[in-house]
């Protein structure tokens, strides 16, 4: 059966940093919602032009395209093992929806690693960052720097600052992650799925037990 991780957390908390280590380590897809916005504004589709709108102000793409987009990405075959799901849902109308699409895997939510840190930290952490044009690897001027400043390690690409990354975008996500997404909490914790995971430690600690928790 098919085995489906969902990461939740507040922006900056260090989801997609796990979430790529851990696809190394289980052999599951990554599937990052931020990532796909991305990728389709890198494209200038229609469905990337929307999501900029939301983006920049900090708020959240309409669940309908956000939940069709990542019905799509499930669909596909590396998904047939089960994914990491890094940014989605962030809604209880996505968290629903997706119950439903799992049925069509024959699968469920089976863990929920819940990450947290403190909001100064988080504020550091993603107006630190540092994305790469190609692949969205991820780095952080003082925890995670770069060999070369501004080149990517694995591909060679460009690294940018997201334009979301601006302290007062950053506090605004902040502020909708704990209105929309923190309701979620509650929903997989009552499902008996949730761990709670300190994100304020340094990434390897952070993968150490993460990986004891999906060992349990
Ligand atoms: P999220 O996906 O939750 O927004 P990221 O994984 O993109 O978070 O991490 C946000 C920023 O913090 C990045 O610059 C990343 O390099 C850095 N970072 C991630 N985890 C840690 C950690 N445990 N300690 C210090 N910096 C971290
Ligand atoms: P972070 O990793 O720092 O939390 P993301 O890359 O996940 O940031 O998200 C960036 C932006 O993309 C969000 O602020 C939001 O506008 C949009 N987005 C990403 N995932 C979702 C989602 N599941 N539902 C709605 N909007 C989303």
């Amino acid at each position: 059966m098919a085995t489906f991780i969902v990461l939740l957390g507040p922006p900056g908390v260090g989801k997609g940093t796990q979430a790529k280590i851990l696809a190394e380590t289980t052999n599951l897809a990554h599937i990052s919602s931020g990532d796909l916005f991305r990728e389709n504004l890198k494209n200038q589709t229609e469905l990337g032009k929307l999501a900029k709108s939301y983006m920049d102000k900090g708020e959240l793409v309409p669940d309908d395209v956000t939940i069709s987009m990542i019905r799509d990405r499930l669909s596909r075959a590396d998904c047939e093992t089960g994914a990491i799901l890094d940014g989605f849902p962030r809604t209880p109308a996505q968290a629903d929806a997706l119950e439903k699409m799992l049925t069509g895997f024959k699968g469920k939510v089976d863990y929920v690693p819940f990450i947290t840190a403190a909001k100064d930290i988080l504020v550091e952490r993603a107006s630190g960052r540092w994305t790469c044009r190609e692949q969205g690897h991820i780095y952080h001027q003082k925890f995670n720097p770069p060999q070369k400043v501004g080149i990517c390690d694995i591909d060679g690409s460009e690294l940018y600052q997201r334009d979301d990354d601006k302290v007062e975008t950053v506090s605004k996500r902040i502020k909708v992650y704990l209105d929309q997404t923190m309701p979620l909490v509650e929903y997989y914790r009552q499902k008996g799925v949730l761990v709670e995971i300190d994100g304020s430690q340094p990434v390897d600690q952070v993968t150490e037990n993460l990986l004891a928790a999906l060992k349990k």
